[in-house]
C-alpha cells in the first residue's frame, strides 16, 4: 500500500486534495514552506510532494529519497525541472484539465478591458448611474481589433477558438510555426506587436520569456494598443507598463498575473486604464478540483509502478523512470 508513503503537502494546499492525499498516503504538513520546520531524519522519508511552485534545486537537494514533485497548476517555470530530471527525479503538472477555464478567463478580461465593464459596474453600485446619467461610451472596442496571442499552446488555442466567435483578426507568436493554423505567425514578439492592435500573453514564465514584453514591443503596440496578460507576470516588464500606461503609449490592460504577488504596485492600482485580477485563471472549484485529482493521480501512477498521466517535457526528455 502507500500508507506508507511520505507525501509533503503544503498547508494551505487546494482541502479536498490535501484530504485525500492524506486518506491514501502518509502526509507530512509542511507549513511554512521552509524546510527548516523538518528535522534531518524526517527530511530523508520524504518520497514526494505535492506543490504549487517554489520548488528549488536546494530544496530538492536537501530531500535525499524525493522521487517525484506533483505540481499543481501548468505552469512550473518555478520548479527547477532541469535539476529534478538530471537527478531522475520526475516533475508533473496539470496540463489540459485548466484549458477552457482560463480561456474563458482571458475573454473575460478582454472584454472587461475594452469596454471598461468593471468601472461601469462600480458606476452603478457607487450610484453613480441615478445621479450623473449613463456611463460613457468607451473610446475602445472589440469591433475591429486584430488580436495576437503570445503562446499560441494549449490555453492559446483555446483562446483563438473563441475569438474567432467575436469576428476579429487572429494572428500569433511562438519560437516555433504551427502546421496546424492557419493565423497568420510572427518569428518576433515585436513583430507581432506591430501587426495587431490587441496582445494577449499566454506563454509559460521562465529565462526564455523574462520581460519579453518591454518597452520596444508595448510601443510597437501602438496608442490603441490593449495588452493582456493571463500567462506569468514574469513576462511583461511591469516597469515599461506603468510607464507605457501613463504615458498612453498603449491605451490600457488587462492583468491577471504580475512580477511579485500578491503585491501589486499602487501605480497600476491608480491607473484608470487598467484591470486587475487576483490571478484566478483557473480558480473554479469546478477546475481547481480537476487539478488536484490529477496532482493526486499523478502520484498514485508513480508509487503504484505505472506511467505518470503528465510528465512535464524535462523529464521525458532525460527518461525519468521509477527504480526499486
Ligand atoms: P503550452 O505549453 O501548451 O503552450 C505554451 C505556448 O507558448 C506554446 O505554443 C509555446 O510555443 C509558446 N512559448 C513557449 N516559450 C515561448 C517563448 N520563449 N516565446 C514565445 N512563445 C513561447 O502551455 P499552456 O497553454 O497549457 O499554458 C501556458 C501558460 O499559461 C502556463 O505555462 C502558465 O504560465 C500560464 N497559465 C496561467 C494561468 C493563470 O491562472 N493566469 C492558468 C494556467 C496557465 P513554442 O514552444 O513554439 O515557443
Amino acid at each position: 500500500g502507500m500508507k506508507n508513503v511520505p507525501v509533503l503537502v503544503p498547508a494551505h494546499f487546494h482541502a479536498g486534495t490535501r484530504e485525500n492525499i492524506g486518506t491514501i498516503f502518509d502526509r507530512r504538513d509542511f507549513v511554512k514552506l521552509d524546510l527548516s520546520e523538518l528535522s534531518a531524519g524526517q527530511r530523508s522519508e520524504i518520497r514526494a510532494i505535492a506543490s504549487f511552485a517554489n520548488v528549488s534545486a536546494d530544496m530538492m537537494d536537501a530531500l535525499p529519497n524525493l522521487e517525484i514533485i506533483s505540481s499543481f497548476g501548468v505552469g512550473y517555470d518555478s520548479v527547477d525541472a532541469k535539476h529534478a530530471a538530471a537527478k531522475g527525479i520526475m516533475v508533473t503538472n496539470t496540463p489540459d484539465v485548466l484549458t477552457e477555464e482560463v480561456a474563458d478567463t482571458a475573454l473575460g478580461l478582454l472584454l472587461m478591458t475594452v469596454r471598461e465593464l468593471g468601472q461601469a459596474e462600480q458606476y452603478v453600485r457607487k450610484g453613480l448611474w441615478a445621479k450623473n446619467g449613463p456611463y460613457r461610451m468607451t473610446p475602445t472596442t472589440l469591433r475591429g481589433r486584430t488580436v495576437g496571442i503570445m503562446g499560441l499552446g494549449r490555453i492559446g488555442l483555446s483562446i483563438a477558438r473563441r475569438l474567432e466567435g467575436f469576428g476579429v483578426k487572429i494572428a500569433y507568436h511562438n519560437r516555433s510555426q504551427r502546421n496546424d493554423v492557419s493565423y497568420d505567425y510572427y518569428p518576433t514578439l515585436v513583430a507581432l506587436a506591430e501587426a495587431v492592435d490587441t496582445l494577449i500573453v499566454i506563454a509559460p514564465g521562465g529565462s526564455s520569456t523574462d520581460k519579453a514584453v518591454n518597452a520596444t514591443v508595448l510601443k510597437a503596440l501602438g496608442k490603441d494598443g490593449v495588452l493582456i496578460n493571463i500567462g506569468r507576470g514574469s513576462t511583461v516588464d511591469e516597469a515599461a507598463l506603468i510607464e507605457a500606461l501613463q504615458a498612453g503609449t498603449i491605451h490600457s490592460a488587462g492583468l491577471d498575473v504580475f512580477e511579485n504577488e500578491p503585491n501589486v504596485p499602487q501605480a497600476l492600482i491608480d491607473l484608470p486604464n487598467t484591470v486587475l485580477l487576483p490571478h484566478v485563471g483557473s480558480a473554479s472549484m469546478h477546475t481547481r478540483k480537476a487539478m488536484g485529482d490529477l496532482v493526486l493521480d499523478n502520484l498514485q501512477r508513480w508509487f503504484s509502478g505505472t506511467d505518470v498521466a503528465t510528465p512535464v517535457d524535462e523529464c521525458v526528455k532525460a527518461d525519468v523512470r521509477r527504480h526499486g
